[in-house]
């Protein structure tokens, strides 16, 4: 039985010509900068990004970590929205390793937070108060269905957060998908923002690794965190390699998941019990609510047990990922299953 996995895109698994580049890659130690490979990769990153330099780490938690621990100090206050993946899924090593308060405010189905929100949030100078020094957005945001912000709301938002004086770092996980939805180059979405960091990980295949870009000064001290958190890699050119190749040949393909994820939001759409808004499946992500007399635990099970996986997100929510190793056939599969549980359960 073939697994259709829709459990996240990080499943998918290296490409020949990933292979092959490693295979083949140039090696030296990256702790001194050494690692031919890993140069060219945080070079190729920082053009695409279009920021001055950029420097490659194990995760995207890593390089979210890296990046508030260089912009802040402890004490220090950030501002995120109440959905964000620094708050829910990185065990709090903000707050752990950096001594950063996190500071949430509401955000909306996009992914977006209100500007006047983060305005009232950020902290008047008062001897009682932690000082709010960085503002953190997602794009596209995970939890908020893979919602993308638009590059116009990035800028809006960033204006206001240095009008007051704050940094901001946009946790781009999947900003490539960001920039398929909207058209836009990646470097667009990116450009208010002090620091950007995104995955090689998930939909774009490469087995490992994150890249964290920013201006030459901002990398230099990030490259000594990076050390100091034991993430200095060595030859780390053989997993750089398929970093290269992701970026070069697997950013398009990408839109290829946002047709299959469209197209199990509509097939979900016309299955009785399932409430979901097929607009909102805008990149790779689709989220839907089980039927309520289904707990969606024993949803899953039903459905793991016929060879698709999918995740639960809470009682009702259930979250689906589109990648290159699922295709239209599988999706149809998916949803045959999906619709024979309903009737098993309901
Ligand atoms: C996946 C993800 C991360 C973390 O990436 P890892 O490589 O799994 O540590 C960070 N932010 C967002 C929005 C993500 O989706």
């Amino acid at each position: 039985m073939k697994i259709i996995d829709l459990r996240s895109d990080t499943i998918t698994l290296p490409t020949e010509a990933m292979r092959q580049a490693m295979y083949e890659a140039e090696l030296g130690d990256d702790v001194y900068q050494e690692d031919p490979t890993v140069n060219r990769l945080e070079a190729l990153a920082a053009q695409m990004l279009a920021k001055e330099s950029a420097l490659f780490t194990a995760s995207g938690t890593m390089s979210n970590l890296i990046a508030v621990l260089t912009h802040t100090h402890p004490g220090h206050e950030l501002i995120l929205g109440s959905e964000a993946h620094i708050f829910w899924y990185e065990v709090g090593g903000v707050s752990t390793f950096g001594g950063v308060v996190m500071h949430t405010v509401p955000n909306d189905q996009d992914g977006r937070i209100d500007p006047d929100a983060v305005a009232q949030a950020i902290r008047p100078k008062n001897i009682h108060h932690p000082q709010t020094t960085l503002l953190c957005l997602e794009n596209t945001h995970n939890r908020c269905g893979g919602a993308a912000l638009t590059p116009e709301y990035t800028s809006t938002i960033c204006q206001l957060a240095h009008q007051h004086g704050l940094r901001v770092h946009l946790d781009g996980a999947r900003i490539f998908n960001a920039a398929i939805a909207h058209n836009a180059p990646a470097s667009e979405l990116a450009k208010d923002a002090d620091s950007i960091c995104f995955c090689l990980s998930k939909g774009l295949s490469a087995p490992v690794g994150s890249l964290l870009c920013s201006t030459r000064e901002f990398v230099d001290k990030a490259r000594k965190w990076r050390k100091m958190m034991g993430g200095g890699m060595r030859q780390a050119g053989v997993i750089a390699a398929a970093g290269i190749v992701a970026l070069k040949t697997m950013v398009n393909r990408l839109a290829e998941d946002h047709a299959t994820a469209r197209q199990l939001a509509h097939g979900l759409a016309v299955i009785p019990g399932i409430t979901i808004n097929p607009e909102k499946a805008q990149t790779n992500i689709v989220m839907f609510e089980a039927p309520a007399s289904i707990p969606t635990p024993e949803f899953t099970q039903q459905l793991d047990e016929r060879g698709v996986r999918l995740i639960h997100r809470s009682e009702r929510w259930m979250r689906a990922v589109t990648h290159r190793m699922v295709s239209t056939a599988d999706i149809d599969k998916a949803l045959n299953h999906i619709e024979l549980v309903i009737k098993d359960l309901g």
